[in-house]
């Protein structure tokens, strides 16, 4: 008998609620995968291999579903990079086990598997040319990070790129956050398709 795929997790957590994009406020639980394929300079998150856990998804699955215990149904897969273990066979069981799948995704990696809501936070300013945005993605919502190199062209170039789909200006969480802020105020202020998407689980002080 062959042994069942193991998946590097580095957390799963909840319930709580979703802190970003079009879903925030949404009560769910949280899989986050280990290990990134780009190294973002402002990173906020924890993706080491060091510390995770070598998991199968029948343990993934039962450990969500104890986590879930208001019955959500709501699982936001995340990372690190989650396009780079995410499968058909982990797909399946959450789909099975009533789990609507939410994706974070940096969008240079192709999909396996399908999910329910695709969330694409682009990063090409730490692409360094050895990574393309995955040409076949289809996303339901747009996050930019806003920092000193998000510009008007930024955002035109996004939209021309995915045309209809939501999308979302969040402000660069580091030190120089207030200045961020400002910025993607005033752009999402110029281009109506846009939104301000703040980091609600940091304002309101939940994981
Ligand atoms: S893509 Fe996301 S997880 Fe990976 S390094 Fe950048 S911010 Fe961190």
């Amino acid at each position: 008998m062959t042994e069942p795929r193991r998946y590097l997790v580095k957390e799963m957590f909840g319930p709580t609620l979703q802190g970003e994009g079009a879903h925030a406020g949404r009560p769910c639980v949280f899989l986050r995968f280990a290990v990134c394929n780009l190294s973002c300079r402002w990173c906020d998150t924890d993706f080491a291999a060091a510390g995770s856990s070598h998991l199968d998804s029948a343990t993934i699955v039962r450990r969500l579903l104890e986590l879930d215990r208001y019955g959500s149904r709501l699982v936001i897969v995340t990372g690190g990079e989650p396009a780079l273990q995410w499968d058909v066979e982990l797909a399946t069981s959450l789909r099975d086990a009533g789990f609507s799948v939410h994706m974070e995704s940096n969008g240079t990696r192709s999909l396996a598997a399908v999910v329910d809501w695709l969330t694409i936070s682009p990063k090409p300013q730490f692409h360094d040319g050895r990574f393309a945005l995955a040409s076949e993605l289809r996303p339901s919502e747009v996050k930019v990070v806003v920092d000193d190199t998000v510009d008007e062209a930024t955002l035109e170039g996004y939209e021309r790129r995915w045309g209809a789909c939501l999308y979302f200006a969040q402000p660069c969480q580091d030190a120089e956050y207030a200045r961020h802020l400002a910025r993607a105020i005033s752009l999402v202020s110029q281009r109506p398709r846009w939104r301000l998407s703040l980091q609600l689980h940091k304002i309101i002080g939940v994981a």
